[in-house]
């Protein structure tokens, strides 16, 4: 038996938008948002073998009152398009508040305004600090003028709405973030501009110039206290996993001890050391999101991971879902039923009472956010 979490709001706080259609597909181009791999064949063949999959397939399934087969699931989604299915999955899912971060897409996104017309949640948003950086390296010419505009940009993110900032460098160049003068950063640049004036875009992944501009946004975080989200452990395929671990950044914890630093993807497979972070650290903070709800039936033993080490009032829950509703769906049925279903062991073992159980649960699925973030809690209906 799982501690029932069902009436208890969600505060998503990481999370993307959604595709302006995303609501008919084929079976392989559904099955692609069931993986982490880019290889067609892994979403040909594989993708709808993994337990998330196929769990994830009947609990649709039941949802949209079909039969649970990939024909019937994808005839049932597009039956409803996209409107009434973002609408239905949200409000069902309880999810009263999203943390986005608009610089990841797979296709055509809706704007802001749209998602904030579209889904019954209030929304927030979080600043990508590489995505800001490509766009600016396109629009300007120098190294100076890139880091003015940048460094403007990052002081003036509260300002502009954002509630919290984040970096991608994990799976750019490796959260291994060294120390690098303006000069080493400086003397990147030329490359890269030149390679953004070929292609007409640009995918920042030059370790002086990513691990300048991380510093430079964690000065600014650290004069205003301001949440910088972090990508550790898996969640791109791009990724060196080995540089993903978030012990790398260490040094940069203790350095900024006013930036509270929110490790995301549970770390995962790292969510030990996520955890052991979480615990010495006052700093830092850990995200549940993405291992939840890719680890499907072992979400539970990843949470067990978790609240070894961790204190409670350090883990936020999030989705990592992005351009398909069913994604936050499932993660926000399978979050509570994880945490309900843990919960519940430590009550029968007699480590938290029942209320204290649903106040930590109440505090990992909205109050620990809130609270970093300067966000109203609970929401008002
Ligand atoms: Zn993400």
């Amino acid at each position: 038996m799982a501690l029932d979490l069902s009436a208890l709001p969600i505060l998503d706080q990481h999370c993307h938008p959604l595709l302006r259609e995303g609501s008919r597909f084929r079976d392989v181009e559904y099955q692609r948002f069931f993986s982490e791999s880019d290889q067609t064949a892994m979403y040909e063949h594989h993708a709808a073998t993994t337990i998330f999959f196929r769990w994830a397939l009947k609990e649709l399934a039941t949802f949209l009152g079909c039969p649970a087969t990939v024909d019937d699931v994808l005839a049932a989604r597009a039956a409803l398009g996209d409107e009434a299915l973002a609408t239905r999955m949200f409000r069902d899912a309880g999810l009263a508040m999203l943390l986005l971060d608009h610089g990841y897409q797979t296709g055509e996104s809706l704007s802001h305004a749209e998602l904030a017309a579209r889904l019954p949640c209030r929304l927030a948003t979080i600043l990508r600090l590489e995505t800001l950086a490509q766009e600016l390296i396109l629009r300007h010419e120098t190294f100076d003028q890139l880091v003015e505009t940048f460094v403007a940009a990052v002081e003036g993110a509260r300002a502009a709405g954002h509630v919290g900032l984040k970096s991608i460098i994990a799976y750019r160049t490796g959260l291994a973030v060294a120390e690098t003068t303006r000069g080493e950063a400086g003397a990147a640049f030329a490359p890269v501009k030149e390679r953004a004036r070929r292609d007409g875009r640009v995918r920042l992944a030059d370790k002086p110039l990513n691990d300048y501009l991380v510093l430079r946004a964690l000065e600014i975080a650290e004069q205003q206290e301001l949440p910088v989200q972090f990508h550790t452990g898996f969640g791109d395929n791009d990724l060196d996993l080995l540089a993903a671990n978030p012990l790398h950044l260490r040094r940069h914890i203790e350095r900024h001890r006013r930036v509270p630093f929110v490790l995301l993807h549970a770390s995962y497979p790292y969510v030990r050391e996520q955890a052991y972070l979480a615990a010495v650290h006052p700093n830092v903070h850990a995200d549940l999101g993405l291992a939840v709800p890719y680890l499907a039936a072992n979400i539970p033993a990843m949470l067990r991971e978790a609240f070894a080490l961790a204190p409670t009032s350090k883990l936020l829950f999030s989705t990592d879902a992005y351009s398909i509703p069913d994604i936050f769906w499932i993660a926000a049925r399978w979050g509570r039923w994880g945490l309900g279903t843990v919960l519940e062991e430590m009550i029968t073992l007699g480590a938290v009472t029942r209320d204290e159980a649903l106040d930590i649960a109440g505090e990992i699925l909205g109050g620990n956010a809130a609270r970093l973030y300067g966000l109203p809690w609970p929401p008002s209906s």
